[in-house]
């Protein structure tokens, strides 16, 4: 499903990620750790291409998507949820869900705007698909912006650190719709910080260290019984 070979990308003449080689398979959910700036937005970002790796190759479903001159199909397929919601403040909540999946014909108007129904109960706020982002708390936000991905039906989801901008007792809420996705076999990937969150929803979890993926495993192991010191060393940091 998503095959990614020798990755490598700079920001000038810093080397962010090197060599990156990895392997999801389809309705495989990923969480991705590791120290700040060891290269996990990159990572992900480069799989929708908001980044540009100088070299290696991204497969989604064998095609490689560096050689795709589309950008907006690759985006069809590949949502991504970031750590600052990046609504349409401008535009209501049902407006956001329905604006892309219109705009590149994948719905009609009416369609969409049934979809934006199922999800918005989905994620437990039916009740605000007229309000603003303005008039939404954080958690709120995330959890439309959640509904906006999903709508366009995507294979796979990135989630960029989903709940760090939130109020503590906000990201349970999220964390929540998040699991609940997870039970579909749509493909996740996601960085973040909740280690017990990513322990309980993820087949496998990534160490990532500066731009190299250390140490791969399923929870299990990576968070009981780390084979690498620096896996080990950044877990007894942050606990
Ligand atoms: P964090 O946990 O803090 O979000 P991260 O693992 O996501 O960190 P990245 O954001 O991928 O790290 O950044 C990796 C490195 O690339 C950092 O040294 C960062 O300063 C650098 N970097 C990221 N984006 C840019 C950019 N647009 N221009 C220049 N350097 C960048
Ligand atoms: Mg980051």
């Amino acid at each position: 499903m998503i095959k990614i070979k020798k990755l490598n990308k700079y920001f000038s003449d810093k080397h962010i990620l090197k060599d990156i080689n990895i392997e999801v398979r389809k309705g495989q959910k990923v969480s991705i750790i590791g120290p700040s700036g060891s290269g996990k937005s990159t990572l992900i970002r480069c799989i929708n291409l908001l980044e540009i790796p100088e070299s290696g190759e991204i497969y989604i479903n064998g095609t490689n998507i560096l050689n795709e001159k589309n950008i907006s199909n690759i985006r069809k397929n590949i949502a991504m949820v970031f750590q600052n919601f990046n609504l349409f403040n401008n535009k209501n909540v049902l407006n956001n869900i329905i604006l892309a999946p219109i705009l590149l014909g994948l719905k009609t108007q009416k369609e969409a705007e049934k979809n934006a129904y199922e999800l918005l109960d989905k994620v437990g706020l039916l009740d605000k698909i007229n309000s603003y982002p303005s008039q939404l708390s954080g958690g709120q936000k995330q959890r439309v912006a959640i509904a906006r991905a999903m709508a366009m039906n995507p294979e796979i989801i990135l989630f960029d650190e989903p709940t760090s901008a939130l109020d503590p007792e906000m990201v349970q809420e999220v964390l929540n719709v998040i699991r609940d996705l997870s039970k579909d076999d749509i493909t996740m990937l996601i960085v973040t910080h909740e280690m017990n969150f990513a322990k309980n929803i993820s087949d496998e979890i990534w160490f990532m260290d500066e731009g190299k993926i250390i140490e791969k495993g399923s929870p299990d192991i990576l968070f009981n019984n780390p084979k690498n010191k620096r896996t080990l060393d950044f877990l007894n940091k942050i606990n």
